[in-house]
């Protein structure tokens, strides 16, 4: 099948104004801080930024319920996933010896409660960043011992050390993505990364005593039922306790064909057939990503 599925209307958004949204976006201002969010037009800032914002809310609280999420090492990757829109080099531009610093100031005085850390892979680095990443979190904590931290790495080409120091640096959450079932990583991911490699990280990470593991699963790109089974029940095997499933979309041409667009019913599905495996919390639904108001459900539910 060559034909690519016609984009469903659940999957159109709008980028929202007014409310605790825009006064997030305006302290961003001046902050230096680099959001996934913004750059890579994220459809569900509003709804992640928002924090709980509804009626009765106070802003301050709706900040508190706030995510966001915050890209470190610069903006190219040392590889190159079939899904992903972020630019490749074999050698990256040097890290900014001064970014921990910064980034954990700005990140205090933003006062979001729950901020997702994330990165480029950075192969060209001799531990991959680990220790840039870990210094990040260890100055963010020392500044705001109130906010949550969650890091979302790559897998370290499989040295466990260097996981290993990221998930001792103080964080309360860590996340890395398997992005899809065993069978079809090949295909989406770079050749660099496996599944196995991605379970082990997540087993690593629990192993240092890490609260709450977390991972990613992309539907639409092929996959059947049995092997979505499976991949969950790798992920039980070590202890993995936070699942989230999205819809794959594609960025550009140049990127992979989404093969269909998942139902919203059959993401309820998933939903409550993780829950029953024995997940901590499942989130699932089109427009879901890794990061998609964790703050508000990990604040409400899991970190409580
Ligand atoms: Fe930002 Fe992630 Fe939420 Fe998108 S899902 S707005 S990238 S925190
Ligand atoms: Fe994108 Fe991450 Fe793959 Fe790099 S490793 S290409 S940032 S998904």
């Amino acid at each position: 099948n060559t034909k690519t599925p016609r984009l469903p209307s659940y999957l159109k958004t709008t980028i929202p104004s007014g409310g605790s949204f825009a006064k997030i976006k305006k302290d961003l201002r001046g902050l230096n801080l680099h959001t996934v969010c913004e750059e890579a037009r994220c459809p569900n800032i509003g709804d992640c930024w928002g924090g709980g914002a509804k009626e009765g809310v106070s802003d301050a609280e709706s900040k508190r319920l706030a995510t966001a999420t915050i890209m470190l090492m610069g903006d190219t990757c040392t590889r190159g996933c079939r899904f992903c829109s972020v630019k490749t080099s074999r050698a990256p531009p040097p890290l900014d010896p001064n970014e921990p610093e910064n980034t954990a100031e700005a990140i205090s005085r933003w006062g979001l409660g729950y901020i997702v850390l994330t990165s480029v892979d950075r192969d060209d680095l001799v531990d991959g960043g680990a220790r840039h990443f870990a210094s990040t979190i260890q100055k963010t904590k020392q500044k705001a011992p109130h906010i949550l931290v969650e890091a979302l790495t790559g897998d370290f080409a499989g040295n466990m050390e260097h996981v290993s120091l990221v998930a001792r640096s103080g964080l309360d959450v860590y996340a890395h993505n398997i992005e899809t079932v065993e069978a079809l990583t090949p295909f989406v991911r770079d050749r660099r990364a496996t599944f196995r490699q991605s379970l082990k990280v997540l087993q690593q990470a629990k192993k240092e005593g890490v609260r709450v593991t977390k991972t990613s699963i992309m539907l639409g790109v092929g996959e059947n039922e049995e092997q979505v089974l499976d991949a969950l029940k790798e992920l039980r095997k070590v202890d993995v306790d936070v699942v989230t499933f999205g819809q794959y979309m594609r960025p550009t041409k140049r990127h992979m064909k989404v093969d269909r667009y998942v139902d919203p019913a059959e993401f309820d599905r998933w939903k409550k057939v993780a829950e029953d495996m024995g997940f901590l919390y499942v989130a699932s639904g089109p427009l879901v990503r890794s990061s998609y108001k964790a703050g508000e459900y990990f604040i409400e539910n899991v970190l409580r």
